[in-house]
C-alpha cells in the first residue's frame, strides 16, 4: 500500500473513533473521468466540423487551446468573475481565437454539441463503481459538485453513476461554490446531520479540501498524480480502492 496518509484511521482507544455516516463525493476528476470524456468529444467535434478547414491546423492545437481557455474560465467561474451563461457563450470563441481559427466561423450549435457529447460519455475512474457499491452498503453517499445541474445529472446517467447517491448538491442549486462552506452546510442541513459524521472525497485542493476544512468536515484528497499541496488533508489516496482501507 503506497498511500500517504496524513492521519491514519483511528483504532487507538485513546482517540475517539470517528463515526462517519455520510460520504460526499466530488464528481469531475474524482469519479467521472473528465479528461478522457472531454478528449473524446473534442476529437469528434474537430472531425465533425472540419475545424482544420477553418484555420485550426491540428487537433493538438485545438485541444491545447481548449484546456488553456477552459481552465481560465473555470477559475473565473469559481471565484465569481464570470457566470454560467457567459462562460458558455465565451468559451469556444476564445478557444477558436487562441487556436488560430476565426471565432466568427464557429458553428452556432458548437457549444451545445460539445455539452451534449461530453455529458453523454461513459468513462469513469478505475474502481469508481466498485467503491460506490462497497460504500453504499455501509454509509449514505452523496455528491457535492461545482458543476451545473443538467450536465452533472446527464453525466451520472450516461456513465452509470446514477442510482448510488441519495443527495446531489450542485453549486447551481445552492448558489454557493466549493470552497464556500455554505455549500457543505446546505448538505448537512438537508441530511439533518453534523460535520463530524461526514467525510468529503475530492481531487481539488482549492475547492474540495479547503472547502471541507472550512466546514469542519474531514477530507480525503484523491491524488492519483501525486501532486504536492500546501494543505494537510485528513487522508490522501492515489487510487479509489484505498478507500476500502479507510472506510
Ligand atoms: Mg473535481
Amino acid at each position: 500500500m503506497q498511500s500517504i496518509k496524513s492521519k491514519t484511521i483511528n483504532t487507538d482507544a485513546d482517540y475517539p473513533v470517528k463515526t462517519y455516516q455520510h460520504i460526499f463525493f466530488d464528481l469531475d476528476h474524482t469519479l467521472w473521468d473528465y479528461d478522457r470524456n472531454v478528449t473524446e468529444s473534442l476529437s469528434e467535434l474537430y472531425e465533425h466540423y472540419q475545424l482544420k478547414a477553418i484555420g485550426i491546423e491540428s487537433f493538438e492545437k485545438f485541444f491545447e487551446s481548449f484546456h488553456h481557455v477552459n481552465f481560465q474560465l473555470w477559475d473565473w467561474y469559481n471565484v465569481g468573475k464570470i457566470d454560467k451563461d457567459n462562460l458558455r457563450k465565451e468559451r469556444f470563441p476564445r478557444i477558436f481565437s487562441h487556436a488560430g481559427g476565426k471565432p466568427e466561423a464557429i458553428p452556432v450549435e458548437f457549444e451545445e454539441d460539445f455539452m451534449q457529447r461530453t455529458s453523454s460519455k461513459p468513462h469513469v475512474f478505475p474502481y469508481s463503481k466498485e467503491i460506490l457499491h462497497y460504500l453504499k452498503g455501509k454509509y449514505k453517499i452523496h455528491v457535492i459538485t461545482n458543476g451545473f445541474n443538467e450536465s452533472q445529472a446527464k453525466k451520472m446517467k450516461s456513465s452509470g453513476l446514477d442510482g448510488f447517491f441519495e443527495l446531489i448538491v450542485t453549486s447551481e442549486t445552492t448558489g454557493h461554490k466549493k470552497p464556500d462552506p455554505r455549500i457543505f452546510q446546505f448538505a448537512l442541513d438537508q441530511l439533518k446531520t453534523e460535520a463530524e459524521h461526514c467525510l468529503m472525497i475530492g481531487d481539488n485542493p482549492d475547492s474540495d479540501i479547503l472547502g471541507a476544512q472550512r466546514a469542519n468536515i474531514d477530507q480525503v484528497f484523491f491524488n492519483p498524480e501525486g501532486k504536492s499541496i500546501d494543505l494537510q488533508p485528513t487522508y490522501t489516496i492515489a487510487h479509489l480502492r484505498e478507500l476500502e482501507d479507510l472506510l
